[in-house]
């Protein structure tokens, strides 16, 4: 099919769409609502909301302090899946638990001590904060230097930029793999081999991947990876995250958070801390049963659907919103902040305009959820499983209107706390 801007264009890639029947498993409460948010919550899935409602009415309502029987091994069984379906990962080296936030302080501090003699850190200037806070913490814990490289907002992690910053001195680097704000792929394979042709560790952060996008952690002998579960994966709001140790690795590296759900014998109540073998090591405390099992249906959803499968999509569907881009809002004042080679792109597209947060504001009032990220950036994520073309086509319809007739000019310029 070549591409036209009309909406029946919109409506043969649906018919053609393999996973079109996917939209069903989702609740979808209200039916003109359009979701491009998927990337930041994803949507409901039928499934999860009637699981959910089994493990608290059944398993804890009823169940009680019994149901630690079945829910104790859910972690790891839950990362297996997300392993299985997603990363690219073998069974034994993914367990699911706390948040990225924590995941990563846990990963980067063991391979920090790990590294002995090295002293530098690095990630880039445009990573999300809170992967750039906690390193910058970490470093000034440890005495270390924090390096950071410089990242084009829109265009992505230059391989350049990140060799000349390796050096003998370097323990660790930690990088985004598909940028939160412009949605720029980093080449995963490659830069793993730059950071250990330098004799550093590799940690990626895989939030605006899993789910979108195939992970191969094993095959591109990536060593620490963290992700989390409630934006592609559709797992809930404060679902916990991941995270992933190279098997090669899990005994010799030491988490510094001692909990006891990570000790070899926990219901020994013993003196002193010994770490479980494997992967087990990595968790700490009590595991969120319900933000568990919405993980498992979530990886369970998207395994039925394919990795590769959604991957073609979201080029689909991403394509399509800079070519309508490129078709209606060009002249409106809107130029495409995001890779334009589909190779290069994760799953979502940023559209950059100087009323940026107005505009995403006057979005929303016509029930188009997408959102804005600073400092100019209307971010649109249409979710592979779950988003049509025709979405893409009304919402951008939509987008284009608010544009060209400035309705959006009433609402005050100020940012809400949530943007
Ligand atoms: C969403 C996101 C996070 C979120 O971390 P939390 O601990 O879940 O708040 C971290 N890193 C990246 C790259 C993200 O996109």
């Amino acid at each position: 099919m070549t591409f036209s801007a009309d909406r029946s264009y919109a409506e043969s890639l649906d018919s053609a769409d393999e996973l079109s029947g996917f939209r069903d498993r989702f609740v979808h409460a209200d039916r003109d609502l359009i979701y491009l948010d998927g990337n930041s919550l994803g949507p409901l899935p039928v499934r999860t909301q009637a699981r959910i409602a089994e493990v608290v009415d059944q398993d804890w309502g009823v169940g009680l302090v019994r149901s630690w029987n079945s829910w104790i091994d859910m972690p790891r069984e839950a990362g297996d899946m997300v392993a299985a379906h997603l990363i690219g990962a073998a069974p034994g080296q993914v367990i699911v638990c706390d948040s990225v936030t924590v995941n990563l302080y846990k990963l980067a501090s063991a391979a920090l001590v790990y590294q002995h003699g090295r002293d530098v850190i690095i990630t880039d200037d445009d990573n999300f904060p809170t992967d750039r806070y906690v390193l910058e913490g970490i470093a000034r814990q440890h005495g270390c230097e924090l390096r950071l490289i410089h990242t084009d907002m829109d265009d992505g992690i230059s391989e350049k930029a990140l060799s000349d910053a390796l050096d003998d001195r370097t323990a660790l680097v930690s990088l985004s793999h598909v940028a939160y704000r412009s949605g720029a792929l980093a080449d995963m394979r490659r830069l793993t081999r730059l950071v250990h042709e330098a004799g550093a560790l590799m940690l990626w952060d895989l939030c605006h991947s899993v789910g979108a996008i195939p992970v191969e952690l094993d095959e591109n002998n990536v060593d620490l990876a963290i992700g989390c579960t409630y934006k592609y994966v559709n797992a809930g709001p404060g679902a916990p995250a991941f995270l992933y140790v190279a098997e090669r690795l899990q005994d010799r590296l030491q988490q510094p958070i001692w909990g006891w759900f990570g000790q070899r014998d926990q219901f020994a109540m013993g003196p002193h801390y010994d770490p479980a073998p494997g992967i087990d090591a990595f968790a700490t405390g009590t595991p969120q049963i319900i933000g568990t099992v919405g993980v498992e249906e979530g990886a369970r959803l998207l395994g039925e659907a394919g990795i590769d499968r959604l991957r073609a999509k979201g080029v689909a569907l991403t394509g399509y919103v800079i070519q309508l881009a490129d078709e209606w809002l060009s002249d409106l004042g809107f130029t495409v902040a995001s890779p334009r080679q589909d190779g290069r792109r994760g799953s979502h597209v940023s559209l950059r305009h100087p009323d940026a947060w107005q505009i995403s504001q006057a979005l929303i009032r016509e029930s188009v959820i997408g959102d804005y990220r600073t400092p100019d950036r209307v971010r649109l994520g249409p979710s592979p499983i779950s988003t049509r073309f025709t979405d893409v086509w009304d919402a951008m319809d939509t987008l284009r209107q608010i544009a060209a007739d400035k309705s959006y000019t009433d609402i005050p310029a100020g940012e809400s706390r949530v943007t």
